[in-house]
């Protein structure tokens, strides 16, 4: 029998361990112990009902081109709970001297595919816009090195698109600034296109062609009619509850003969791999013991912090809103708010008695001290920069604020290489594998993805396939 631990019971171990699960029931010979610090599963997923409106405190939903959330739903048997975002409300406004610029139709991401409403968008000077024609005529280009975002997006469409536009897309997303994040790790098609294409404008038309002729099109987001808790409760129902340890926070994690010991205040306790599935610095500062040169490359993977605010408002308050999905704010507009979605329109199932919700983000890189300051102060600061920007005088009905503290890692200029570092460290360590939004993609697929193949891996390690197909064959 091998035994494995997982230590982390956020999406990435809880998949990490239905994987396993998957595998037990199947007669591999393995037993598995999750090990959580917290006293429920789900990591920064959790949702919640206050007077009838279904709040997330941290992922509002996922990403429907990146396939892996709803397999695992499918192979769940919750699938019939999927519900897609309500697209023909999807209007992103973007904060430009003080007043709500929408984003122009036909951008796909931050690049023009349709050219009237782009010329007729305030959001854009002249300067810009010419930028933008000129890139359609950009030639093949093969760039060896990595770059930041702003300085692709800067060659390709001018400094006021990253101020305006890329900046504060990627602040909305990563929490980080758009000077800082490495473009191939972030937006990698990008980077290829530009290689094998030269423009993005031509790639992306010519790609939206593509799919203007698939038969059906799909929301741009999904999510889970109850909420994305839905599931964490469903992968928390088919594990076994022995193979769950809450409250148990680990301290260390040693090499041991030829597998792992766990430390953790109750004990010592031994395995044969041993899945790191904690944020990617946590897992450096646990593994410091069993080899610094990996503890060092994953201990620089930064996170970054982030505060969540949503407020339940009444139905007057809808009146003076603007319909669409929400708004985001560059970094010139001197805001705390970086961000703020407008639930009762992206996800109209959300809310009750025709409540205005509204969900803000603060913090991030450059506001990483809205961490440690008091509710009071928060909702004081959201409700002054609401009142100004959208004109929302009323006082809200509730309010729910969520902190989190490093949690969305930082891919800075460089982070491939790193990660490639990281592999190459991680394989001379026989049984350890790493899942995390620290790797390949901080988004809850990649996070579900990656929990998967750290199964995959250390039972490939444990020979746990060749065992079976040995059973099999018997
Ligand atoms: C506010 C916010 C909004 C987001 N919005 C979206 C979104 O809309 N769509 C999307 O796709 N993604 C979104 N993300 C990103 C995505 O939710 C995360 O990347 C993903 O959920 C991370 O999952 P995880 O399991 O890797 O890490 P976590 O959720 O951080 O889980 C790690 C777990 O490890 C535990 N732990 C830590 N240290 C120890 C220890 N020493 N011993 C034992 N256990 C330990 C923690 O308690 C935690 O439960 C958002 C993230 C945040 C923070």
């Amino acid at each position: 029998m091998k035994r494995i631990a997982i230590v982390g019971g956020g999406i990435s171990g809880l998949s990490a361990a239905f994987s396993l699960e998957q595998r037990r029931r199947r007669g591999e010979a393995l037993e598995y112990t999750l090990f959580e610090s917290g006293d429920r599963l789900g990591g920064v997923i959790r949702s919640e009902r206050v007077d009838g409106c279904l709040v997330e405190a941290g992922p509002d939903s996922f990403l429907t081109e990146k396939p892996w959330a709803a397999d695992l739903c499918r192979q769940l048997g919750i699938s019939d709970q999927l519900v897609g975002s309500n697209d023909a409300l999807r209007k992103t406004y973007i904060l430009l001297n003080g007043k709500l610029v929408p984003m122009p139709d036909g951008l796909m991401f931050m690049v023009p595919t349709r050219i009237l409403p782009v010329i007729m968008s305030p959001l854009f000077s002249w300067t810009t816009k010419l930028r933008m024609a000129r890139e359609w005529f950009s030639r093949p280009r093969a760039g060896a090195d990595d770059e930041s975002v702003a300085s692709f997006i800067e060659r390709h469409y001018g400094r006021e698109m990253v101020r305006r536009l890329a900046d504060p897309l990627l602040y909305g997303v990563y929490g980080g600034e758009a000077t800082e994040l490495s473009v191939r790790a972030v937006l990698g098609r990008w980077v290829d296109i530009e290689r094998t294409h030269g423009s993005l404008g031509r790639a992306m038309v010519a790609s939206r062609r593509k799919t203007a002729h698939a038969a059906y099109k799909r929301s741009l987001f999904t999510s889970l009619k109850d909420g994305m808790q839905g599931i964490v409760e469903a992968l928390a129902s088919r594990l076994p509850v022995s193979s769950v340890s809450l409250k148990k926070p680990v301290d260390a994690i040693q090499r041991f003969d030829d597998g792992w010991k766990v430390l953790a205040a109750s004990g010592a306790y031994h395995f044969d791999a041993l899945i790191a599935a904690v944020p990617a610095h946590v897992a450096g500062s646990l593994l410091e013991a069993a080899d610094t040169a990996l503890a060092r490359e994953l201990r620089e993977i930064r996170g970054s912090s982030s505060v969540t605010v949503t407020m339940g408002f009444d139905s007057a308050t809808r009146s003076v809103l603007p319909r669409g999905f929400g708004f985001l704010v560059p970094r010139g507009e001197g805001k705390r708010v970086v961000a703020c979605t407008f639930v009762h329109d992206k996800f109209p199932g959300r809310t009750a008695n025709e409540y205005a919700l509204l969900r803000c983000f603060l913090g991030g890189t450059r506001d990483p001290g809205t961490l440690d300051i008091s509710g009071e102060e928060i909702l004081r600061v959201v409700c002054d920069e609401l009142r100004q920007v959208l004109g929302v005088m009323a006082e809200p009905r509730f309010v729910r604020i969520y902190r989190y503290k490093n949690a969305m890692a930082q891919y800075g200029v460089g982070h491939l290489d790193k990660i490639e570092r990281i592999g190459r460290l991680a394989l001379q360590l026989p049984g350890l594998a790493l899942a995390g939004n620290g790797y390949h993609g901080i988004g809850v697929p990649d996070c579900i993805r990656s929990g998967q193949q750290a199964a995959d891996r250390v039972c490939a390690g444990l020979g746990l396939h060749q065992q079976q197909a040995q059973q099999m064959s018997v």
